[in-house]
């Protein structure tokens, strides 16, 4: 294929020989699970935060249900937890997991996280917990949710690599925050995830509930809680300690192509295409993905087969999950309920955005998107 025929992919890992070599040493020392490797690399996530603990699972859905039980959802009937409907689906099915209701708020226009004052509105005796979500690696207003005084779970799955205006890295705040480490994300174990936490007694708890419910002193088969199987294997881990080495690195990398797609946004613009916000007043976004919202009367799923056909991959990111089928059966869910998310759910695509695209790659996207937007 010519270079301006080849597709261009929405995400591509970086993987190199140093995970080869970790992986490898893993897989040749017969201890596939329950190794070195997990604890390795909790610590070595923990302190590139600067939390004090973390706790390894087996995806970042995994780490969001543990991570709620942590903070106290699911012991009693009728809790509400306070969320955002424009995210991916799992950060909502958490909640449900615990047969909690999912309380759903509308997101600020320009950040497209959780609005504080929106979120303090929609508390009641039933809420239990705070769940925000740092939407494509935007910081959301965790100090903001603090003046709550409730138990916060953060869905940092987006977010690695963020920062908060008052400096700390987003995850670092002490709160149980999870991470993701599918191989779209900033760093990837292939499926997997982790809890970033500040309390002792909580890691223990999740380290638990991931490994069945088994107290760490106590013998295999002896279980004193509920648990489940939400383990990493030492081979992800290994993955992830090479990832790790790497991050800061792709991270850059990210944040040049992010600034290339503006550039070649800012040469030709599109009218009324919206682009990821800057940022703002401190905060610093942690690139993910690079999502732009089309102009009012396009039809964006449209656009996305006129952008394949040209061999541009892209995807509606994210829908509203209040609007889901699921969602709307189980509670009624209307249009008109989070008109800004509605808004921006309809609009949004994701354009192909990974560390090792070209700048070239990236003017070819803006240029198709302009051929096929007629603009
Ligand atoms: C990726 C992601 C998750 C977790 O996904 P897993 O596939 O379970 O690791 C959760 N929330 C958000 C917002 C995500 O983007």
């Amino acid at each position: 294929m010519s270079v301006d025929t080849e597709v261009i992919p929405l995400a591509r890992p970086v993987i190199g020989a140093e995970e080869e070599a970790l992986v490898l040493e893993v897989l040749r020392s017969g201890q596939l699970s329950l190794g070195p490797r997990v604890p390795a690399f909790e610590q070595a996530f923990a302190a590139r935060l600067g939390v004090a603990h973390a706790s390894a699972v087996s995806s970042g859905t995994a780490g969001l249900h543990l991570a709620l039980r942590a903070a106290g959802v699911g012991q009693r009937a009728g809790e509400e937890v306070v969320t955002s409907p424009f995210s991916f689906v799992a950060s909502a099915n958490s909640i449900l997991y615990e047969r909690a209701t999912p309380v759903f708020v509308d997101v600020d226009p320009v950040t497209l996280n959780i609005d504080a004052d929106a979120a303090a509105a929609a508390v009641t005796d039933r809420t239990t917990a705070l769940l925000p979500v740092h939407i494509f690696g935007y910081p959301a207003d965790v100090p903001g949710l603090e003046r709550l005084s409730l138990p916060i779970v953060e869905d940092a799955c987006e977010a690695l690599g963020a920062v908060h205006a008052d400096g700390v890295p987003v995850g670092g705040r002490g709160h149980p925050a999870v991470f993701g480490f599918y191989a779209n994300k900033q760093i990837t174990t292939g499926e997997g995830g982790l809890v970033a936490l500040g309390d002792a007694a909580l890691k223990q708890r999740i380290d638990s509930e991931r490994n069945q419910g088994r107290a760490p002193n106590m013998d295999w088969l002896d279980h004193d809680r509920l648990g489940f199987n939400y383990r990493l294997s030492d081979l992800a881990c290994a993955l992830g300690l090479a990832q790790l080495q790497r991050l800061d690195g792709m991270l850059a990398d990210r944040a040049r192509v992010a600034a290339a797609y503006r550039d070649a946004f800012a040469a030709d613009p599109i009218e009324d295409l919206t682009l990821p916000c800057e940022d703002q007043g401190g905060n610093r976004r942690g690139w993910f993905v690079f999502v732009v919202q089309l102009p009012h009367r396009v039809d964006r799923d449209e656009t996305i087969r006129a952008l394949a056909a040209r061999g541009v991959q892209s995807k509606p990111y994210l829908p509203a999950i209040h609007l889901m089928s699921f969602y709307r059966e189980r509670f009624g869910h209307r249009e008109g309920q989070f008109p800004v998310t509605e808004d921006v759910a309809a609009r949004s695509i994701a354009l192909p955005f990974f560390p090792a695209m070209t700048e070239s790659q990236v003017a070819r996207v803006a240029q198709e998107l302009r051929a096929v937007l007629g603009a």
